[in-house]
């Protein structure tokens, strides 16, 4: 439960113990992290923390409850968890959803939805849950999560409490020995078999090493790496999900990229750090944060049905020029 979170996420747990004990608990709450699985978790424990009848009695966890039990088990009526159907959360989830909240809750006093990946909202199913958040009752608490803050549509942001959550490492080790392949494989699997089968499989270090590759082959080398795009980096990220997946390794990497500029250590990209370094070398710091901003833009438009050559062409072009659009 939430007090799992007291030393790895000590602001945002704080922020929430302090509302429990003085009964201000909000509406609406947006957490977000560059890790997907911290905030589900985090927000997963804060609901329980809100439904779970033991929550105040004591400070310890509560394992046992059957409350707690249930919404492990996924039967319990008075929380429902939405997370996005492939790359979108559909208008018909939100529907649901709400038909499941207009009646009172059965058990307890509150009814609680997750919607995981809020980013991942179109406008039409952002305008109904909309609605939803305007107009609050006072026993129905929305939790929202995202790794994308940039992506959530501006009129929700607006209507929740925004908290940001340390992208945590959920084994506690030494993050410093950690290869690159460990650290990026612990952004997104919170579960120790999901990750050693992630960091196990030969094709995730492919996959790495084809990113950076790109990169190097851009930036260092010069090639003519439009052509090579289409030969290589296409093929093996050939589906959107891959290809949104690719984009956050080339943003994280750039932003090592900006760490080693800035005289910072880096976060993941430890394993190549004689490349890291030569990037850094030709590029300042103002073009590094276009790159970045040209990535994230960039990553924005896979999520709609857009040509993949033709973005990836204009992304490099876009790079290249320093423009960001
Ligand atoms: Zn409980």
């Amino acid at each position: 439960m939430l007090d799992d979170y007291k030393e790895g996420q000590p602001i945002a747990y704080n922020i929430i113990k302090k509302e429990i004990k003085n009964n201000s608990i909000g509406h609406a709450y947006l957490f977000h992290s560059e890790s997907k699985n911290v905030c589900s978790s985090f927000a997963l424990a804060f609901a329980k923390t809100l439904l779970c009848p033991n929550k105040l009695l004591n400070n310890r966890n509560c394992a046992d409850c059957s409350i707690c039990r249930r919404i492990d088990n996924g039967n319990f009526p008075e929380i429902n968890i939405i997370n996005p159907d492939e790359l979108w959360i559909k208008k018909d989830q939100l529907n649901d959803l709400q038909k499941k909240h207009q009646t009172k809750p059965l058990e307890g006093e509150k009814k609680v939805y997750i919607i995981n990946e809020v980013d991942k909202l179109n406008v039409q199913a952002a305008n109904s849950i909309l609605k939803f958040l305007e107009e609050p009752e006072s026993n129905i608490i929305a939790i929202l999560t995202t790794d994308d803050i940039n992506a959530v549509i501006k009129t929700i942001t607006s209507r929740c409490q925004v908290i940001h959550l340390r992208r945590e490492p959920i084994i506690d080790n030494q993050s410093n020995n950690e290869s690159t392949l460990t650290k990026i494989g612990k952004i997104y699997y919170n579960n120790l078999d999901e990750l050693n089968s992630f960091v196990s499989d030969e094709l995730s270090a492919e996959k790495i090493d084809a990113i950076v590759n790109f990169i190097k082959n851009y930036e260092i080398m010069k090639v003519d790496v439009i052509t090579k795009v289409k030969n290589n980096f296409i093929d093996i990220f050939n589906d959107k999900k891959s290809l949104i997946w690719a984009f956050d390794i080339m943003i994280f990497l750039y932003k090592d990229v900006l760490n080693m500029k800035l005289n910072r250590n880096l976060d993941i990209f430890d394993d190549y750090v004689s490349d890291i370094k030569s990037i850094a070398d030709i590029n300042k710091v103002d073009q590094i944060t276009a790159k970045l901003k040209q990535l994230l833009v960039s990553k924005e438009k896979i999520k709609y049905n857009i040509n993949v050559n033709l973005l990836m062409d204009k992304l490099i072009l876009k790079m290249e020029s320093g423009e960001v659009v």
